[in-house]
């Protein structure tokens, strides 16, 4: 069963960016056709699926490359301003590393910012008020 379906796979096309993209925008119409008890919009999500499909089996390599390429294109500053924003948090994380410690408040789950070296410490959440002992 693997090996005909491996065969069958073979020479046709497959997933690429656009595929993610084709999934969840099938997700996203599911989910509102249910959620508005709306047919049309229901019946709408298979579009995306049945082209997902139709691209994965196509043996237009180029043509589904071409497609792939606009598709990335014209994502692309969506794709840019997700980078930017993860890049941002992670060197924020990365450079205060050093120099801070940090916790959860245990009663908000808020994120709380301890400097570093000062032993035993009680720290206060500024948001709920809720204090408990730490170590920075
Ligand atoms: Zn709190």
């Amino acid at each position: 069963m693997k090996d005909k379906f491996r065969k069958f796979m073979t020479g046709r096309y497959g997933v690429d960016q656009l595929s993610n993209g084709l999934n969840v925008l099938f997700f996203i119409l599911v989910i509102l056709g249910i959620l508005t008890r709306n047919n049309i919009i229901l019946f709408l999500s298979l579009v995306p699926m049945i082209y997902n499909y139709f691209r994965m089996f196509s043996k237009n390599f180029s043509k589904r490359y071409n497609e792939n390429r606009i598709y990335t294109n014209m994502m692309s500053p969506v794709y840019n301003f997700v980078d930017k924003i993860k890049y941002k948090f992670q060197k924020n994380k990365k450079r205060d590393k050093k120099k801070y410690k940090y916790y959860h408040c245990k009663n908000c789950g808020q994120e709380l910012r301890i400097p570093r070296g000062k032993g035993k410490v009680t720290i206060t959440c500024p948001i709920c008020k809720h204090s408990f002992d730490g170590r920075s």
